[in-house]
């Protein structure tokens, strides 16, 4: 029976937050959360004094498009090489999305999904694949390529068989699309959290989607329209609606940081959840690299289209997108770890993960009161960090 002991001078947990205390892991999953850091340790339980820090449930990215040089709508396997990295960056949880394509990329990664990890793998666990498209408007397909974009209303027996048995935890669609609301109903009946983006709807066809079980906002700002004082169209709806929570892409340059904190002010603490929309040139030096069979271009600040040089996902680490909407927000430390802990976990309605609690997976991580990233455990292993 592997055992640990972490200490730690803040412990974020779900309820609350622990001002110095101890987690015990036993075989990967958390055993006990003691009050105390001074627990008494049975010989041979590994001990680890995180001092000074913040001990905080593992990263959750719901929007990941690949990372390391690999496209997830190109190449559908490498989630798992992928995955064993995430850590570096504190994410333990990801989920692995497919943009606009033909059929066979979107089975590609149901494929590798239920493939499950190569023997002894120790990285982020992939929690089913996020379809960014192919039921995208036409008028805000940004990056997408709008050959492979249909209508709902002509879905056909791929749409059939989505649902979270077979490995499809989220759809990103364009709720004004004819056929969509059906299919909203349909999916989310099916256990598939759905959510509006890429999308020229209005207030009323965005809260129309709301009322029918969306429960989400794709990149917030990014590929629909802006927000008018009597227009407030899907962001303005989105960010009114306590029912919906909004994804945002802290880089600074997809939503300008004025705009950052005024979502972060509208939303409050528990509906912003932050996604790096990251792309094979996470992790990777600036050049040329695929995104759904398109080249974009890694610069030092952005990917943009190779072709039009408009902005096509980004190559933002999870924790630095933290730090950036720390700085952008004002909120504290542990207001902007629940951005991609605790509020993804609620929307994917997850039991196990982005959360410190007694039978929960021991996916964890440390970071400093100013978000740098000290280490990573994924199942209680550390897997990042001086402690491995
Ligand atoms: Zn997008």
């Amino acid at each position: 029976m592997s055992s640990l002991v972490i200490t730690a001078d803040t412990i974020v947990l779900a309820d609350r937050i622990l001002a110095g205390g101890a987690v015990v892991v036993v075989d990967g999953l958390i055993a006990e959360i003691e009050e105390a850091r001074s627990i008494a340790i049975d010989q041979g339980v590994r001990r680890i004094d995180a001092a000074g820090l913040i001990l905080a449930p593992g990263l959750l990215d719901i929007q990941l498009n690949g990372g390391f040089g690999s496209d997830f709508t190109d190449e559908a396997e490498t989630i798992w090489a992928v995955g064993t990295r995430l850590p570096e960056y504190g994410v333990t949880g990801f989920v692995p999305t497919v943009v606009t394509s033909d059929m066979a990329a979107r089975e590609r990664m149901l494929s590798a999904l239920a493939a499950g990890p190569p023997d002894g793998y120790r990285g982020a666990t992939p929690l089913g694949a996020h379809f960014e498209g192919p039921f995208l408007s036409p008028n805000a397909a940004g990056a997408h390529d709008s050959a492979y974009l249909r209508l709902p209303s002509e879905a056909d027996s791929d749409v059939a068989g989505w649902s979270s048995e077979t490995g499809v935890r989220m759809v990103t669609l364009a709720p004004e699309l004819d056929g969509a609301i059906d299919l909203v109903s349909a999916l989310t009946s099916r256990g598939v959290v759905v959510s509006a983006g890429h999308s020229a709807a209005n207030r009323e066809q965005a809260v129309a989607a709301f009322d029918a079980g969306v429960t989400y906002a794709t990149h917030l700002f990014n590929a629909m329209p802006p927000l008018g004082h009597r227009q407030p169209g899907l962001a303005g709806a989105a960010l009114a609606d306590t029912r919906v929570a909004v994804g945002l892409i802290a880089d600074g340059l997809h939503v300008h940081r004025d705009v950052i904190r005024i979502a972060a002010q509208a939303a409050g603490h528990e509906r912003i959840s932050l996604v790096t929309d990251a792309t094979a040139g996470l992790g990777m030096e600036p050049g040329r690299y695929l995104l759904g069979g398109q080249d974009v271009v890694v610069d030092p600040e952005s990917v943009r289209l190779a072709d039009d040089g408009r902005l096509a996902g980004s190559a933002l680490s999870a924790d630095e997108a933290l730090r950036r909407f720390a700085s952008m927000s004002g909120w504290s430390a542990v207001e902007v770890l629940a951005t991609m802990t605790s509020t993804p976990r609620r929307l994917l309605g997850l039991a196990d993960r982005g959360t410190l609690r007694v039978g929960a997976r021991a996916d964890m991580t440390v970071f400093t009161s100013d978000l740098r990233l000290i280490g990573t455990f994924v199942g209680g292993e550390p897997v990042h960090g001086p402690w491995r």
